[in-house]
């Protein structure tokens, strides 16, 4: 037999295998339907994000012939984008859509599961959570708020943000207040600013207002729409702050405990799906948006000077030391990042960087 009718074989028999198999109860089960709540911590169809978990939606309907039907509410329509995390962790709602880093009153070890400085980018954050032992203890971490996680959305690098005045050197970032989430807005505090964690919704009328006088959001795609171009006159990179953040859906335990395995199955299916599907899109948006922004005489795009960077890489393992010496989960959970890193970085050396690097020649 040749290997494709091996594999062949192979799947058959293991399908005759579930149909014998499949009892009353999941006969039963098969038919029930499920019409479900969803918030989410973004705008009404913000690009990317909104419009990533839309598509999700409409495809775990579709999957699951009408029997799981989710009803998604943007940030400010059902709670706040800041009060996702709680609402489906009391079982209000039963899932939601935002970033694991928002939540780090509730645990400061949350942070790692988005992006945390000088960290991950998307491949090596989706090898660390599917392959790496991570997502494992993603879900060890949220078990304790009665929450499934899934990794469900990464955009990417991001860009180091806008800013008002130029940046020479970290002593332009003292008395600067900026929205900045997360570990980075750790290590800004380290330079002297004050770090704020507004949810995207906001972040153009506090930079507008002078609420804020710097933002980092996302990349040109989404920055654009947001209209940060109009109110800010420095757009600089790299992301340092966010190398690869990646989004979650979180699930009610009690609501996912209750569902059948194939809808169970679908929801991963799904998450995954969106975890791949918006990196696609962020890389094709963002590159068309770059274009845009290279042509508007109201920008100027910069890159950090290297002695700012290295502060921020000091700043950010004394921040990181700190943080696994006060919280042991913190510290269980960087002990396995760290480790993963370590491996990731050589193979993405001679890898994905030595090739962009024969690009740059
Ligand atoms: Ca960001």
């Amino acid at each position: 037999m040749k290997r494709r009718e091996i594999l062949a074989g192979v799947g058959a028999a293991a399908l005759a295998g579930c149909a014998q198999e499949q009892t009353d109860s999941q006969v039963a089960a098969s038919v029930e339907t499920f019409e479900w709540k969803m918030v989410t911590t973004w705008p009404p169809n913000f690009p990317g994000m909104g419009t990533g978990v839309a598509r999700m939606v409409k495809q775990i309907e579709q999957a699951s012939g009408g029997r799981l039907k989710i009803h998604v509410y943007a940030a400010n329509e059902l709670v706040p984008a800041m009060e996702v995390f709680d609402t489906v962790s009391r079982g209000a709602v039963d899932m939601g859509h935002g970033a694991s880093y928002y939540w780090k009153g509730k645990t400061e070890a949350t942070q790692f599961f988005t992006a945390i400085p000088f960290g991950m980018n998307v491949l090596e954050m989706n090898g660390w959570l599917y392959f790496g032992g991570g997502l494992e203890l993603y879900r060890e971490l949220y078990a304790d708020f009665n929450l499934v996680p899934f990794p469900a959305g990464n955009t990417g690098v991001q860009m180091g943000g806008w800013f008002n005045t130029e940046i020479h050197s970290v002593a332009d970032l003292k008395g600067l207040k900026m929205r900045i989430p997360g570990l980075g807005g750790a290590v800004l505090e380290r330079a002297g600013g004050t770090p704020v964690t507004l949810p995207g919704g906001e972040i153009f009328t506090s930079l507008q207002t002078g609420v804020i006088d710097a933002t980092e959001w996302v990349g040109p795609y989404n920055d654009m729409i947001m209209g940060l171009h109009e109110v800010a006159r420095y757009y600089y990179y790299p992301g340092w702050q966010e190398p690869g953040p990646t989004l979650e859906c979180i699930v009610n335990k009690d609501a996912w405990a209750v569902l059948p395995a194939d809808l169970q199955a679908i929801i991963e299916i799904a998450s995954a799906a969106l975890n791949d599907q918006m990196t696609a899109e962020f890389m094709a948006r963002n590159a068309e948006a770059l274009a845009e922004l290279e042509k508007d005489s109201r920008v100027e795009i910069r890159e950090f000077p290297p002695e700012v960077i290295e502060q921020m890489r000091v700043w950010t393992n004394e921040v990181l030391d700190e943080l696994v010496a006060r919280d042991p989960k913190a510290a269980k959970i960087y002990a396995s990042f760290s480790k993963y890193k370590k491996k990731a970085v050589r193979w993405s050396a001679i890898s994905e960087q030595a090739f962009l690097n024969t690009r740059s020649l």
